[in-house]
């Protein structure tokens, strides 16, 4: 059964709740779907520009096709949208593969999953080597490789802080830790002291107490699984998406690639920043706007500085990156935001980073809210299929 966007063009096919974030589609300038995690600050949005004769026509017939599958997987929402599914294409098959393949990677790296492999790892305080699957093995390499080129910023052993500021799945954050717990919990960090072996996959703590985090590069993973499996059914024209972390690749028939927006952060007023056309490329959102906790007025966000021990403090608002893998564009995505908008924005040129910043810029005579920067790499690949 092929599924076509209803009058309002939303789609629940899978029956799950949708992120209690999302908002209904708007026109700007021409349909669009938005994505579910939407926010106060930045929202992206999916804009389905090839499909406009397909939105356009919504219930009029002679649309191009769009099954759209969605549900709830790692604390957030995903949606799979397939444009013009191949004829013989078994949705269900395909809607079961995508459920079960998220569950098999939640079972791998989830640290709300006590059973997962990973809560095990943590959870065991032997400092030998402990064997565990070779995906774990991939991502855990990957957010090393990452942690190295960002001198640390980038640290999936930042747990102990994530939990201490009321981010993981241990703590809710009434009172703000003070600076002893926080001078302990920084003792258990760093990424050096967990050490990977490929043969046989294996990791290694230094330290007991060693806690990994996954959650700001797993999110990215599992967007590239989900990409190679509806590639798998023969589908070569789908955007992939988790969480705001995407992946899209396929034009439409009139050879016309997906079209993401980078939408400016006011609620009050809709424009976009920037229009990146997504094809066969992945790409991932960092902000300040999404999971933070306010004590007093003040903000602190989910986002560590495993220099500091504490939440990042600085005037970036989000830092979007397209890469080849959305894996890398996740991890990178955090690295640049804790590094912040000088240091950050410099790494992402000398390494040819596709990046994007959005700063606050309060007091501007011009009043207008935002800086952006794009590097190099980022003009040229956000643009590359837009004309
Ligand atoms: P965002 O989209 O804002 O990057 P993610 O969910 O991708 O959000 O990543 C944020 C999560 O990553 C935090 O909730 C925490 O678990 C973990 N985290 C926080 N700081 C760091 C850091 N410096 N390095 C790696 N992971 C981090
Ligand atoms: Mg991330």
């Amino acid at each position: 059964m092929i599924l076509k966007p209803d009058d309002g063009c939303t789609l629940n096919p899978a029956g799950l709740p949708l992120s209690p974030t999302a908002r209904p589609p708007v026109v700007l300038p021409a349909p669009v779907a938005l994505l579910p995690r939407l926010s106060r600050l930045l929202s992206i949005l999916s804009c389905l520009l090839p499909m406009l004769p397909m939105l356009a026509g919504c219930g009029q017939g002679n649309e191009q096709q769009l099954l759209a599958l969605r549900g709830a997987t790692m604390g957030t929402t995903y949606s799979v949208q397939v444009l013009e599914p191949p004829a013989a294409l078994d949705r269900n098959a395909l809607a079961k593969r995508i459920k079960t393949r998220l569950a098999d990677i939640n079972g791998l790296m989830s640290t709300y999953q006590p059973s997962s492999e990973l809560s095990r790892f943590n959870a065991s305080s032997a400092t030998d080597w402990f064997l565990v699957s070779p995906e774990l093995v991939a991502v855990v390499k990957a957010a090393r490789a990452v942690s190295d080129a960002s001198a640390g910023a980038f640290d999936i052993t930042v747990g102990p802080l994530v939990n201490l500021w009321g981010f993981g799945p241990t703590l809710s954050a009434d009172v703000l830790p003070n600076a002893g717990e926080i001078q302990a919990a920084r003792a258990r960090v760093g990424w050096r002291q967990l050490d990977v072996q490929l043969q046989p996959p294996a990791l290694r703590k230094a330290r007991p107490d060693l806690y990994v985090d996954l959650s700001a590069i797993a999110k990215g993973y599992a967007v590239d699984q989900l990409a190679t499996l509806v590639e798998a059914f023969g589908i070569e024209n789908y955007l992939v998406e988790i969480g705001g972390e995407l992946r899209g690749r396929g034009l439409n028939g009139r050879g016309e690639p997906w079209r993401i927006a980078i939408e400016r952060p006011e609620t009050s007023k809709r424009a976009m920043f920037r229009v990146v056309a997504l094809h066969d490329m992945g790409m991932a959102t960092s902000g300040d706007y999404r999971n933070f906790f306010e004590v007093d007025g003040e903000q602190y966000s989910h986002t560590i500085d495993p220099a500091t021990g504490e939440p990042v403090d600085h005037r970036l608002a989000s830092v979007t990156v397209l890469a080849a893998e959305t894996m890398q564009a996740d991890a990178w995505a955090t690295a640049l935001l804790v590094l912040g908008p000088e240091r950050g924005f410099a790494l992402a040129e000398q390494l040819g980073l596709a990046a994007f910043f959005i700063e606050h810029a309060e007091g501007a005579p011009d009043g207008e809210p935002f800086i952006t920067q794009a590097t190099a790499a980022f003009n040229t690949l956000s643009a590359a299929a837009l004309n």
